[in-house]
């Protein structure tokens, strides 16, 4: 296998060429890129990524968090999850983004961890980690082991007969809630995606994960400016306190004025293929005014397509009562 370690602005160039050679950005890719290394470098002592040449993108000079002239801030793609989460102005102005990653992994991983590594890490679905079983996203045609086996831990909603993985990032979901732009630098220049569109439901292409292509660097990612007066919070429940993935959590992030809903955006983890945001939760809430009746509402609404399958049917009335919950949290007044 081929390394190459890039770290100059001008090495911009070299690593979308380098990343261009691959056959195809998804599953498979023989060309990788490589930031903290958390996600890949677990999958290829897997045998789940086997890529010919892993170019090392963790030292090219996006590692900085700024500010946006008209308010908003500019992340990184570098920016390791630890100087995200404890930055001042995302603990002040994006608190769900920070207490997001702060569910998330450990402090050691966190470390390590960056901003489009997390964006990009794969499922913890157990038959896409082990070579032995059929897995359409790892192996396309192959057959889905986990509909008729362990899915306790998968989707119940964006599912299709070929795959029910989970998406297991929090930080995507507080994203979500965020309504965050991703910034890619292509072999055709500079886009923006935002994440609503950024990660694809598995259909019957589940090895198609996200809209990048061969060479696809992501370079950042933008927050719009905060809206005004809203409060945010991020809601995990999962099977120990730390260092476990979400069975189901909430993002969410509301303006009230005099106890009514004015705007709200909710965005769910842990049930969902990708990144959950809930347009149906959101309209149930807003010019509501801030009761237990009307988030309970949202919630049904949430969850109406949910479709559970053997082990997971128990997600339904979690991710229902964490939706509850986060919303009586972060519209209480003290
Ligand atoms: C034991 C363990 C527990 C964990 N628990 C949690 C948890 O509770 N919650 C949670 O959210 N996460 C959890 N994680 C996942 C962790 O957050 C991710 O592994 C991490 O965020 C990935 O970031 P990275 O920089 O290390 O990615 P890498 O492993 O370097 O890369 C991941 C993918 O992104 C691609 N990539 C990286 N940078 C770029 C770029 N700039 N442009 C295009 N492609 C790029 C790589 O090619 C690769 O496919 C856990 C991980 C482990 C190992
Ligand atoms: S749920 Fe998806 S990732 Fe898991 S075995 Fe089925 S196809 Fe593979």
């Amino acid at each position: 296998m081929k390394m190459f370690e890039l770290s100059r602005a001008n090495d911009l160039a070299k690593a979308i060429a380098a990343g261009a050679k691959a056959t195809t950005a998804q599953q498979g890719a023989n060309v990788r890129f490589i930031a903290g290394g958390t996600t890949l470098i677990d999958l290829m002592k897997l045998n789940v990524e086997t890529p010919e040449a892993v170019v090392d993108v963790a030292h090219l000079p996006f590692d900085k968090i700024e500010t946006l002239p008209g308010g908003g801030l500019k992340i990184g793609a570098v920016v390791r999850n630890s100087d995200l989460a404890y930055h001042p102005i995302v603990r002040k102005d994006y608190a769900v983004l920070s207490e997001a990653i702060l569910s998330g992994a450990s402090p050691q991983l966190r470390n390590m961890a960056t901003t489009a590594g997390n964006l990009l890490q794969r499922t913890r679905c157990l038959y896409f980690r082990d070579t032995a079983m059929p897995c359409n996203k790892r192996e396309p045609g192959s057959g889905c082991a986990a509909i008729t086996g362990v899915n306790r831990m998968l989707a119940i909603l964006g599912t299709s007969e070929h795959c029910i993985a989970t998406n297991p990032s929090d930080m995507n979901v507080a994203l979500a809630a965020l309504e965050a732009t991703i910034h890619i630098q292509g072999r055709k220049g500079e886009r923006s995606v935002s994440i609503a569109d950024f990660h694809l439901l598995p259909g019957d292409t589940p090895h198609r994960e996200t809209v990048l292509e061969p060479g696809d660097l992501i370079i950042h990612v933008t927050l719009p400016p905060p809206a005004p007066a809203s409060r945010s919070m991020y809601l995990k429940l999962r099977d120990r306190a730390s260092y476990e993935f979400a069975l189901a959590s909430a993002a969410v992030v509301i303006t009230a004025t005099d106890g009514k809903i004015t705007r709200a955006r909710v965005a769910l983890g842990g049930i969902g293929t990708k990144p959950w945001r809930s347009p149906e939760a959101e309209a149930e809430l807003t010019g509501q005014m801030a009761t237990e009746t009307v988030f309970r509402k949202a919630a049904d609404a949430a969850m109406r397509d949910a479709k559970p399958q053997s082990q997971n049917g128990f997600k339904v009335e979690l991710a229902k009562r964490c939706l509850v919950h986060a919303l009586k949290l972060v519209t209480q007044t003290t």
